[in-house]
C-alpha cells in the first residue's frame, strides 16, 4: 500500500502498549486469562484467514449458480462449503458479497471504523482502518483507485460498500483472462485480500 495511506512510525508499538496495558487490567480483574487470549489470537491466525476468501471466489468463479447464490445469500452459500467450524460466527452473520463484472467494479471501506468480514478475510490489515483511506475511497473513490494502480475504463461505475456491524461486505474480483484451464484450487491463488477489498484486480495466471 502506498505512503499516502501510512501511520506515523510508532503507531503500531503505541497500539500494542495500550493493548497490553489492558490486556493486563483485564487479567489482574479476572475478567479473562491470559490462555483466553492465547485461543483468541490463535483462532484468527489459523482458522479465520484469507485462505476461507480464497476458496469461496474460486468457487463462485467456476459455478456460475453458486456465484448467484453467494451475492443473493452470502452466509447460505458460505455454509455449502467445507470451510473452518465457525465461519457462522465471528460475524459471519453479517457477510455480504457484492461482484465485479465488465463496467462496475466495487470497493469497500467502513467509513466509521474498521468493520471487515473476519471469517472470510482475517483481520483487516493497518491501512484499511487509516482515516485518511477510509475518508478518501468514500470522497473520491475513482482517484484512490487510480492512485492504487487499479486498471478500470473511465466509464467504469464504482460502487463503494460501507460495512458496518450489519453488513460485512467483500468482494468477488472478475475471474481473470487465460484462466481457462485452472483448476479451482490453482484458481484461489489468484485470489487476494486487497482483490476482495477492492483496491487491486485478481492476480493475472503467471505467463500472461
Ligand atoms: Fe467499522
Amino acid at each position: 500500500m502506498t505512503a499516502q495511506f501510512s501511520y506515523p512510525g510508532d503507531r503500531e508499538q503505541s497500539s500494542a502498549a495500550q493493548v497490553r496495558a489492558l490486556e493486563a487490567l483485564l487479567i489482574e480483574k479476572g475478567v479473562i486469562t491470559s490462555a483466553t487470549v492465547d485461543k483468541v489470537l490463535s483462532y484468527f491466525e489459523s482458522e479465520m484467514t484469507p485462505l476461507n476468501g480464497k476458496k469461496i471466489v474460486a468457487r463462485a468463479w467456476v459455478d456460475p449458480d453458486f456465484a448467484r447464490r453467494l451475492v443473493a445469500d452470502t452466509p447460505a452459500a458460505v455454509a455449502e462449503l467445507d470451510l473452518p467450524d465457525g465461519m457462522a460466527g465471528a460475524e459471519g452473520e453479517h457477510l455480504a458479497a457484492v461482484r465485479n463484472e465488465p463496467g462496475i467494479h466495487n470497493l469497500v471501506i467502513c467509513s466509521l471504523c474498521s468493520c471487515f468480514p473476519w471469517p472470510v478475510l482475517g483481520l483487516p490489515p493497518y491501512w484499511y482502518k487509516n482515516p485518511v483511506f477510509r475518508a478518501r475511497a468514500a470522497r473520491e473513490p475513482r482517484a484512490v483507485l487510480h492512485e492504487l494502480g487499479v486498471p478500470l475504463d473511465p466509464d467504469t461505475e464504482i460502487r463503494v460498500w460501507d460495512s458496518s456491524g450489519h453488513s460485512r461486505w467483500f468482494v468477488i474480483p472478475q475471474r481473470p483472462a487465460g484462466t481457462e484451464g485452472m483448476s479451482e484450487q490453482q484458481l484461489a491463488q489468484l485470489v487476494t485480500t486487497e482483490s476482495m477489498i477492492g483496491v487491486a484486480l485478481a492476480k493475472s495466471p503467471v505467463g500472461s
